[in-house]
């Protein structure tokens, strides 16, 4: 069994050439799980898969990880076959916050008659969740206001941190089985964002080893840091994963 992480952008919000930070896990070479769906997240998912992704999680609720639910929602509603099949798991106390950016503006389409989570199977979280016999861990990062995002791990195979500042707290416990740790990272960190400075001042060095980096300002943004020492992930790659560890019998 092979194991892929596909990244369909890896830019910062404003990095439009890189393509909004997403990405699809992939198991023999199929899609499995998008994290996040930016406004042209959807686009570069169907060049690549054809059809709409199976399930999507959601890190935080920022445009550019979200704005491409709009889209999302007409292209299921309106095919029998994919209304309500695609699940959407989210932590739940994201639910307010995603409820107000994508389904409460009145009249989820323009005849009446449905609601916008009607399209989709929503999957409230808060530890994590399962999906194809997989138990996915998600935790509380760093970005922006406390409790408003969330990243993502899959134990022994990946971690996706989603936007945030370094979180040397929670990559000790979801990146300490040999995981891909896909990072955001700039030049230059601020308040939302991680920089190469604070890399190199939380992180050790063999989980600095293991990282990808991604959510950089421009395509010099990303060969700064590769000139720096890092690998970055660029926008339609894919990296190979290790095979995922078996669930733990107390997980969920
Ligand atoms: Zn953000």
């Amino acid at each position: 069994m092979t194991w892929d992480l596909h990244f369909l952008g890896t830019g910062a919000a404003h990095a439009v050439e890189l393509g909004s930070s997403a990405v699809v896990l992939e198991r023999d070479g199929r899609p499995l799980l998008l994290v996040d769906c930016g406004p042209d997240t959807l686009d570069r998912y169907l060049a690549a898969y054809g059809e709409p992704p199976p399930a999507l999680y959601v890190t935080h609720v920022h445009m550019d990880h979200v704005a491409g639910m709009e889209r999302l929602f007409f292209r299921l509603w309106f095919d029998e076959a994919l209304r309500g099949r695609t699940k959407v798991f989210v932590h739940a106390a994201l639910l307010p916050w995603l409820q107000g950016r994508v389904a409460d503006y009145p009249g989820a389409l323009a005849e009446g008659g449905v609601n916008y989570w009607e399209a989709f199977r929503l999957v409230p979280c808060t530890r994590g969740f399962w999906h194809e016999g997989l138990w996915f861990d998600v935790f509380p990062t760093r970005h922006h206001v406390q409790g408003t995002s969330y990243g993502l791990a899959l134990r022994g195979s990946f971690v996706f941190t989603g936007d945030t500042r370094p979180v040397p707290e929670a990559l000790a416990i979801h990146g300490a089985a040999g995981e891909l740790v896909a990072h955001d990272c700039g030049v230059v960190g601020n308040p939302s964002h991680t920089g190469v400075d604070d890399l190199e001042r939380e992180y050790p060095a063999d989980l600095r080893d293991r990282m990808a980096l991604y959510h950089y300002g421009s395509v010099e943004d990303g060969e700064t840091l590769v000139a720096r020492g890092y690998r970055i992930a660029r926008p339609g790659e894919r990296l190979a994963l290790p095979e995922p560890h078996a669930p733990r019998p107390t997980a969920g």
